[in-house]
């Protein structure tokens, strides 16, 4: 199986609040399709929908004063509005999908997933139908609470179910040497080796509504599934058929991180 994780990026506009990217959404429900791939998860990310409102009650920061328990909730109820318009497009679109949430289901200490039960997850991937699941607000064994991040849920999922591949789709072709939004000179590094990758990108200017890291927290969880045998593949899903071909395992433009 396969897990595909979409950027905010991609699947919102950032800079208006609580808009989806429709046309994206609705063109990547076509390359699902397209890819055939039925065993598969989905993970999206919060974009304009999460990002704002955690950092507006401090989310990350954990459970310091009651007010916050507002924005818990608040936020938690704006994953679940961009969730429902990505799984209608996807069901629209004849792909059979079940929305899970996964402060339902896990339990987080200081950030780190530690209480999981996938067994509900397996189920539905082994009668295909696909579970899509994003970066929510989560319990937290040592701060009360916390902002799970997308791509670290894709990362363990794919480990627990054990993942053939993870396809990252982000707003950028993949890893640059430094980020391709700011610096016109940064390049593209088609192969990345985990152990040694902090030497050779630079970070800086990661959007700043990010609440769960960016870039290099990415690339950091993405180790993880390398280092335990899973591809990895970073791909722009801004552009057509990338992640389609990520999918299924055509030649495609974008960074595949290495272990050497
Ligand atoms: P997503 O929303 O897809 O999860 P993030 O916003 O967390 O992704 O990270 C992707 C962003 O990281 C890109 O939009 C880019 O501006 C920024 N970035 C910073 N440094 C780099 C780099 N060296 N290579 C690629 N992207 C980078």
């Amino acid at each position: 199986m396969k897990i595909l994780k979409l950027g905010g990026s991609v699947i919102t506009k950032k800079d208006k609040p609580m808009t989806p990217n429709k046309e994206n959404i609705q063109r990547l429900a076509i390359e699902i399709k397209e890819s055939n791939e039925k065993k598969l998860v989905i993970i999206h990310g919060g974009g304009s929908y999460g990002h704002p409102l955690a950092k507006k009650y401090n989310l990350t920061d954990g459970y310091e004063d009651k007010n916050q328990l507002k924005g818990f909730i608040e936020t938690h109820q704006a994953m679940l509005k961009l969730n429902t318009i990505i799984t209608k497009t996807l069901n629209e679109e004849g792909i059979l999908t079940i929305a899970i949430a996964p402060n339902n289901f896990l339990i987080t200490s200081n950030n780190e997933i530690k209480e999981i039960n996938t067994k509900v997850l397996s189920r539905y991937v082994e009668m295909d139908i696909i579970p899509v699941l994003y970066g929510d607000p989560v319990l937290d064994h040592m701060k009360g609470f916390t902002i799970l991040s997308g791509d670290q849920l894709a990362v363990v999922l794919a480990k627990k179910l054990r993942a053939k591949r993870i396809v990252f789709g982000a707003d950028v072709d993949g890893v640059f040497t430094s980020d391709p939004k700011i610096d016109k000179d940064s390049k593209l590094i088609k192969v990345l080796n985990v152990n040694d990758f902090e030497e050779k990108i630079s970070v800086k200017g990661a959007l700043s509504t990010d609440v769960t890291g960016g870039m290099l927290s990415k690339i950091r969880e993405a180790s993880e599934a390398v280092k335990a045998g899973i591809e990895v593949i970073l791909v722009n899903a801004n552009k057509e058929k990338r992640v389609e071909k990520a999918l299924t395992g055509k030649d495609v433009k974008g960074t595949k991180l290495v272990l050497s």
